[in-house]
């Protein structure tokens, strides 16, 4: 049967509320149960979780640390000649295959013309970093790489701003494993025109 619209009562939010609350007792309406009610499910939470700690999602960091994939990959940092110098030839390369265009490079003519450039600047901006790796992959001169770095956490922007020294240096204070790197052991460095000097 066809429902006629001039019967159809058409009922506001408002409406509803109201008669919804008018139907609830009063202690109801305190919502106060409701309150209690909820407070005992976190507390039976927690009381769980401290009987039982080894079923929770969350580690003790820095206590306990994740163990993280064998293609993890993390800070980056610059490879060095044996003189200390950057291995780095300023191609752009890198600078070019960033998906996230956060490599900021200035080359510079080198004294030896047997090296030709060399970054003047050296700059990776961490926070749009994508962990991707393509500047690795894309390196002629096997002089950028990754590592399996991820405790970077700070409260000022700046830090976040690796420099051609912060890039050259860091790992020197700290032990740090390579990340993953597809290629590594492919790369033929004989091949290289500037890397092994
Ligand atoms: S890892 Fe990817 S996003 Fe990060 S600097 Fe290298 S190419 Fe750019
Ligand atoms: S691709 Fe390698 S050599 Fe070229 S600018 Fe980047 S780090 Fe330097």
């Amino acid at each position: 049967m066809p429902i006629d619209p001039r019967h159809v009562k058409v009922l506001k939010a408002d409406d509803i509320i109201r008669e919804h609350a008018d139907t609830q007792a009063w202690w109801k309406r305190l919502y106060l149960p409701a309150v209690v009610m909820g407070l005992g499910v976190t507390l039976g939470n927690m009381i769980r979780n401290l009987l039982k700690p080894g079923g929770l999602p969350t580690i003790r960091y820095p206590e306990e640390r994740r163990d993280y994939g064998h293609r993890f990959r993390g800070r980056h940092y610059l490879k060095k000649r044996p003189s200390g110098e950057p291995r780095c030839v300023a191609c752009m390369m890198c600078a070019t295959a960033c998906p996230a265009d956060c490599i900021y490079i200035v080359a510079g003519e080198h004294p030896d013309p047997a090296i030709e450039k060399y970054p003047v600047r050296f700059d990776i901006d961490g926070l749009r970093c994508i962990m991707c790796g393509y500047c690795v992959d894309a390196c002629p001169e096997d002089a950028i790489a990754m590592t399996r770095e991820y405790e970077w956490a700070s409260y000022e922007r700046e830090d976040f701003i690796w420099d051609k020294e912060y890039l050259l240096n860091w790992r020197d204070e700290k032990i740090v494993e390579d990340g993953y790197q597809p290629y590594e052991g492919e790369i033929d460095k004989s091949r290289m025109s500037r890397g092994t000097l």
